[in-house]
C-alpha cells in the first residue's frame, strides 16, 4: 500500500485526493483490501456497479462478448449495441438512442441535438441552454458551462458560450430567461446529486415541462446519476408525470464499463444525420453486452424491491440523533448530519462501510440489488457513527 500511495502520488495527476484504501476483490456489495479486510460498499463506485461487485450475470455477459469481437468502430454493425438501443427505446418510448463513453458525453450529444434542432426550427440566435444553479453535469468546457456552480468555473475561462444558469425551483425565472435569451433548451436533473443529493420539486418540474412544450423549447433531463433504476423508477423523469425530449445517461447503465447515452424523443429523432456526431468508442460491444445484462434486470419487480430498500432507508435515519435530515429518491440518499460528513465517512471506512459525500451530505448510493442483511448492517454503523457524540 505504501508502495501503491508512492507510485500513484509520482505518475498521477493530482486530481483525487484518495481515501487510503485499495480494494483489490469482492463480490457484490462487500469488497475487500489487500489486507483480506472486509468492507460494505455504500458508493458503488458513484452509482456505477449497479449489481455489485463482479456480479455473475454481468461478468458472463461481459467475458461472452469478450471472447468474440472486443471492438469494431461504427463502421460496421454490432449486436450488443443494437440490442441495447432497442431494448432502451422500448422501455422508454424513447425514439433513437446515441452512444457516448461517459456522462458528459451524453450530455454534450444532448446539447448538440437541442443547439441544431433550434437553429433548423427557429434560427441560428436560438442557441442558449438554460441550467439550473447547483447542477452538475460533466467536466468537459462545455459541461461546465452547463454545470450551475460558480467554484467549477473559476479557473476554466472561457467556457462555452451560451448557457444560463437559474434558482432551482424558480420558474418565473426560469421562464423570463429562456424568453429573453432565445432558449433552445433547459436543462435539468431530477435529482441534484453532486448538488447534495436534492430532488426536484414534482410541480416545477410539470410547469418547466409545459412550458417547454409550449414554447418548443426541449426539455432535457440529466439521467447520468438518476438513471437506470437508481431511484426506483427505470428513469427518474418517470417519477414527475412530464416527457423529456432528451435524456442523458451513463453511470449505472454499464455496470461497471464506461459508457453513456443520449436517448432522442420524438422531436428530435432525426435532427443528427450522417457525420453531425460520432464516437470511436461509442457502442463498444462489451460495454453494451454489459449494459444489456443491467437493463433486462431491472424489471418493474427488481425497481419495487429498490423502492422498498429506499423506504427502509429513509425510515432508518428519519429521526435519529444526529440526522438533521434526509434527502433524496430510491436509492440515492443524502443525509445531513450534525457531524461534518468528511467525519462520518472517515470513521465509518474505519468501522468498514464504504460511502460518500455531496457538499455537507453524506451520500449513499448502495448497488441496487443489495441484500437486506448487508443493507441493515452499514444502516446500523451508520447511525452509530452518526449518533456518536449526539444527543
Ligand atoms: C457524474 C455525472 C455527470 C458526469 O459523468 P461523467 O461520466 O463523469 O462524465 C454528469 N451529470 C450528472 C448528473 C452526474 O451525476
Amino acid at each position: 500500500m505504501a508502495d501503491l500511495k508512492q507510485i500513484d502520488k509520482s505518475y498521477i495527476a493530482g486530481t483525487y485526493n484518495r481515501f487510503p484504501v485499495a480494494i483489490v476483490d469482492g463480490s457484490g456489495s462487500e469488497v475487500y483490501d489487500e489486507n483480506g479486510k472486509r468492507y460494505i460498499d455504500m458508493g458503488s463506485g458513484i452509482g456505477v456497479t449497479a449489481f455489485g461487485i463482479s456480479d455473475d450475470a454481468w461478468v458472463e455477459a461481459v467475458t461472452a462478448q469478450l471472447g468474440k469481437v472486443q471492438h469494431m468502430s461504427n463502421l460496421y454493425y454490432t449486436e450488443p449495441c443494437a440490442r441495447l438501443a432497442q431494448m432502451l427505446c422500448e422501455r422508454t418510448g424513447f425514439k433513437k438512442v446515441f452512444f457516448a463513453n461517459s456522462g458528459a458525453e451524453a450530455n454534450e450529444c444532448a446539447i448538440k441535438v437541442a443547439r441544431k434542432y433550434a437553429c433548423d426550427k427557429k434560427g441560428a440566435d436560438h442557441f442558449t441552454i438554460i441550467t439550473l444553479k447547483n447542477s452538475f453535469h460533466g467536466r468537459t468546457i462545455t459541461t461546465l458551462a452547463a454545470t450551475g456552480q460558480d467554484h467549477y468555473h473559476e479557473l476554466f475561462q472561457p467556457l462555452t458560450p451560451g448557457f444560463v444558469s437559474v434558482d432551482a425551483g424558480d420558474f418565473e425565472g426560469l421562464k423570463a430567461a429562456a424568453l429573453s435569451n432565445k432558449a433552445a433548451a433547459i436543462m435539468m436533473e431530477c435529482v441534484q446529486g453532486e448538488g447534495g443529493v436534492i430532488a426536484m420539486d414534482p410541480a416545477f418540474v410539470r410547469q418547466v415541462a409545459e412550458f417547454c412544450q409550449a414554447e418548443d423549447i426541449l426539455l432535457i433531463v440529466d439521467e447520468v446519476q438518476t438513471g437506470n433504476g437508481r431511484t426506483g423508477k427505470l428513469y427518474g423523469y418517470m417519477h414527475y408525470d412530464v416527457q423529456p425530449d432528451i435524456i442523458s445517461t451513463a453511470k449505472g447503465l454499464g455496470g461497471g464499463l464506461p459508457i453513456g447515452a443520449a436517448l432522442l424523443g420524438e422531436k428530435v429523432e432525426n435532427v443528427l444525420g450522417f457525420g453531425d456526431h460520432g464516437s470511436t468508442f461509442g457502442g463498444n460491444p462489451v460495454a453494451c453486452a454489459g449494459a444489456v445484462s443491467i437493463i433486462e434486470r431491472l424489471t418493474p419487480a427488481f425497481l419495487e424491491d429498490v423502492a422498498a430498500k429506499s423506504r427502509y432507508v429513509f425510515e432508518a435515519f428519519a429521526g435519529c440523533p444526529g440526522v438533521e435530515s434526509v434527502s433524496g429518491l430510491g436509492l440515492m440518499v443524502g443525509i445531513k448530519t450534525v457531524r461534518p460528513a468528511g467525519e462520518i465517512v472517515k470513521a465509518c471506512m474505519e468501522r468498514s462501510v464504504l460511502c460518500l459525500t455531496a457538499k455537507d451530505k453524506v451520500r449513499l448510493l448502495p448497488a441496487l440489488n443489495i441484500s437486506m442483511d448487508v443493507l441493515a448492517e452499514a444502516v446500523s454503523v451508520l447511525k452509530a457513527v452518526i449518533s456518536e457524540g449526539a444527543v
